[in-house]
């Protein structure tokens, strides 16, 4: 880890270097990254692996200790996660790798093309809170296999995981090839300001645009993977056992801290009653199988400080002095950052709630009598990072898919679609820009050199060589 340069914080020490003395560094190694053979690389990533698996115990404590989210879904979503892209990763390396040979044109016959890869060289890492190990992890698997040097920040909001991969990255590799540098958006914008030869950047479209600012400076390639306002579509034919439970499931997690997560449902008016008794159900048997309160569930994460608290209880707050109805939960706990898993009926459009990206468990519910209606609704908002469709008609599947546009989509599930490595993830416009994940991972952090290879002595184009006579103008 180092610290960010004058003025200086306590925690300087004269040993810790500059960032602008890591960067110097890490570009100098870059150079000799970009010649290793791709089993080196994999090397590296081997024994990410083996870190991960030694120190699970360390990263469930760590996210407990800063948001309680409990064990088990640290192992899903931020262990299992992780070593599932490492996996997916390590045994497709070689391919990834590998030349690509494109067929050659008749005009251009006698050559021969290839599009190879190379690492881009020195990239910033720049990580969000919510999953925090994961979100930091999953970019340095791609950035690492490319053949990269990186500097990763995490958020400062989740310090106790951000001192974990401080500590896993000097454990694990020479600060000249990855190292954390940890702080806040000072920090980060004494970062922004380096000439990176890549920028990825998880967290909120606000930031992404500083980011997206910082990084034209320099030319610097950016993606962007950034939030926004995820709907779940519900038609008359969805099964509403299945739509509720893995609405709920879909929100509950991380206490709805999840990019993903559905942010609000639209559902058919004749269905709408039916729906809200099945959201109720599904919530008692996730958090409340005994009848206790949610929150004495140990399956139930917190909010992930105060400030994030107060945001959520103001828009809750906000709705009930509308007097938006609150059909379940509606519970807090400002001593314990707990909000409970909440359903609010029809707020206006035009309400906080209904126009920010809410990230936390409040689940608004609105009505429609027509696709149409639900497609118009949806897409006066910024395009979504995620479309969730529930039906079990195919026409409508159809509809709603080619008329929404969103980053990706799951029909009759939720977030899951982020969990397979051959699906591309990302946002469109206000939800981020390029993709991450599995191959589209490795793309983000290469540059594509594009090769030409000719016979020497030889070339189709000779008729086209200067002078030029009359023909060959007049092609
Ligand atoms: P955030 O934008 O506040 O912070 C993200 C990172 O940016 C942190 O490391 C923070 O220190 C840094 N940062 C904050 N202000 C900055 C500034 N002015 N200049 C430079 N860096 C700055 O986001 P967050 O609150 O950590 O995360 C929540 C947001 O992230 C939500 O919008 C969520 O939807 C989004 N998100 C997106 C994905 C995805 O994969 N698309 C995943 C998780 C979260």
């Amino acid at each position: 880890m180092v610290s960010a340069p004058a003025p200086a914080p306590a925690a300087t020490t004269t040993a810790s270097p500059t960032i602008p003395e890591l960067f110097a560094r890490q570009q100098a190694r870059s150079e000799a990254l970009r010649r290793e053979a791709v089993s080196s690389r994999a090397a590296r990533l081997r024994k990410l692996d083996k870190w991960i698996t030694a120190n699970r115990d360390a990263i469930c404590e760590a996210l407990y200790t800063d948001f309680r989210k409990p064990a088990a879904e640290t192992d899903i979503t931020e262990v299992w996660s992780s070593q599932t892209e490492l996996r997916h990763t390590l045994s497709h390396l070689e391919k990834w790798s590998a030349p690509r040979k494109v067929s050659t044109p008749m005009a251009l016959v006698g050559s021969r093309g290839w599009v190879q890869t190379e690492p881009k060289g020195v990239c910033l890492i720049i990580a969000p809170w919510n999953y925090p190990f994961y979100l930091a992890v999953d970019p340095l698997i791609s950035a690492l296999a490319a053949g990269n040097a990186v500097i990763l920040k995490p958020s400062e909001m989740t310090p106790a995981v951000a001192a974990l991969l401080s500590r896993m990255c000097r454990e694990l590799f020479d600060p000249a090839e990855v190292t954390v540098v940890e702080g806040d958006k000072d920090v980060a914008t004494e970062l922004l300001k380096l000439p990176f030869a890549h920028i990825f950047f998880t967290g909120s479209p606000q930031v992404g645009k500083i980011v997206m600012r910082a990084a034209a400076e320099h030319l610097t390639s950016v993606t962007l993977e950034l939030g926004g306002k995820s709907p779940a579509v519900i038609d008359e034919t969805a099964n509403l056992r299945d739509a509720a439970e893995k609405i709920i499931w879909g929100k509950g997690v991380n206490a709805g801290q999840t990019c993903v997560a559905p942010d609000y449902v639209m559902v058919h008016e004749n269905v709408r009653d039916e729906l809200l008794t099945e959201l109720r159900d599904a919530t008692r048997r996730f958090y409340s199988p005994e009848g206790q309160p949610v929150i004495e569930s140990d399956s139930y994460a917190r909010i992930v400080n105060n400030h994030h608290y107060e945001r959520l209880a103001g828009l809750l707050d906000d709705a009930r002095s509308q007097g938006v109805t609150v059909a379940q939960g509606g519970a807090t706990d400002a001593g314990q950052c707990f909000i409970e898993p909440t359903v609010l009926l029809d707020p206006p459009t035009d309400s906080r709630i209904m126009q920010e990206e809410i990230f936390g468990p409040l689940l608004p519910v609105l009505t429609f009598r027509n696709l149409m209606e639900a497609v118009d609704e949806v897409n006066t908002r910024p395009k979504p990072l995620a479309l969730y469709v529930f039906t079990q008609d195919d026409e409508n599947q159809r509809y709603l898919l080619q008329n929404i546009p969103a980053g990706g989509a799951c029909v009759n599930e939720t977030i899951l679609h982020l969990a397979h490595p051959d699906l591309p993830f990302g946002g469109f416009g206000n939800s981020g820009l390029g993709r991450c994940h599995g191959h589209a991972g490795f793309m983000a952090f290469s540059n594509e050199k594009s090769v030409l290879k000719q016979h020497v002595g030889l070339t189709s184009i000779k008729a086209l060589y200067p002078p030029y006579t009359p023909r060959v103008k007049s092609m």
